[in-house]
C-alpha cells in the first residue's frame, strides 16, 4: 500500500535528500566518524544521479566550487554502500555505483561487450528464489546479473563475424578478437539455456 505521505516522500526530492542525510549522519555518529561537508556533498551528488556510474564519473559530477579528492570519493562511496544508501556493482570495466535510497532492490543486465549496465525489474526472479530451499540458511536478499550483449554490441559482433570470414585471426585487432571470444561464449550459452 502506498499512502499519500509515502508518495510525497518518494516524489519530493528535497525531503528524500534530507532523510538520506539523516541516515548518513546517524551511521557516521555510530562509527565515530567525522561528519565532514565533503561526505554530505558526495551523498547529494549520488542522490541526484540517474543510472550507474563509476567513482571517476562521480568525481566529475561534483560541483565546481566543491573540489574533493579521488580518495575521499572512494572512501565515501564505500561508506554509502555500507549504510545502504548506495548499491555497488562489479563489472569487468569498473565498480559502478547507484543510488539505493528510495529505490526498490532490483536486478541488472550487464553487456560484456561495452560493460554498460541496465536495471531489470522482474518479480519472477524473487518468486523463484522464495521457492528455493536453502537449508540452514536464512535468505536476506537476492541480486541477479544477466550477462550478454546489448543491441549495439550485437551489431558490432555481426560486423566482426563478417570480417572473420575473410581474414585470418592474426590480422584481427584486439577488440575484434575479444568479440570473437564473446561469440564463442554466446554459442555455449545457447546450449546452456536450452538444457536448463
Ligand atoms: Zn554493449
Ligand atoms: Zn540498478
Amino acid at each position: 500500500m502506498c499512502t499519500e505521505r509515502m508518495k510525497e516522500a518518494i516524489t519530493d526530492g528535497s525531503k528524500k535528500k534530507e532523510n538520506a542525510r539523516d541516515i548518513l549522519a546517524r551511521f557516521m555518529s555510530e562509527q565515530g566518524m567525522r561528519k565532514t561537508p565533503e561526505r554530505f556533498a558526495i551523498l547529494d551528488v549520488v542522490m541526484q544521479m540517474k543510472g550507474h556510474h563509476s567513482a571517476d564519473e562521480i568525481l566529475t559530477m561534483m560541483p565546481q566550487d566543491f573540489p574533493v579528492s579521488r580518495g575521499t570519493i572512494y572512501s565515501t562511496l564505500t561508506l554509502l554502500v555500507e549504510c545502504g544508501l548506495a548499491y555497488n556493482h562489479q563489472t569487468e570495466g569498473a565498480t559502478l555505483y547507484e543510488c539505493a535510497f528510495g529505490k526498490q532492490p532490483h536486478h541488472h543486465y550487464i553487456c560484456t561487450g561495452c560493460h554498460k549496465i541496465w536495471d531489470l525489474q522482474d518479480s519472477t526472479i524473487e518468486q523463484a528464489v522464495s521457492k528455493m530451499k536453502t537449508p540452514r540458511f536464512k535468505k536476506l536478499r537476492c541480486s541477479t546479473y544477466i550477462y550478454g550483449l546489448c543491441n549495439i554490441c550485437q551489431a558490432k559482433l555481426a560486423r566482426v563475424k563478417k570480417k572473420m570470414e575473410k581474414q585470418k585471426e592474426a590480422s584481427m585487432t584486439r577488440e575484434e578478437r575479444r568479440f570473437a571470444r564473446i561469440n564463442e561464449e554466446l554459442a555455449k550459452a545457447a546450449e546452456w539455456f536450452k538444457e536448463n
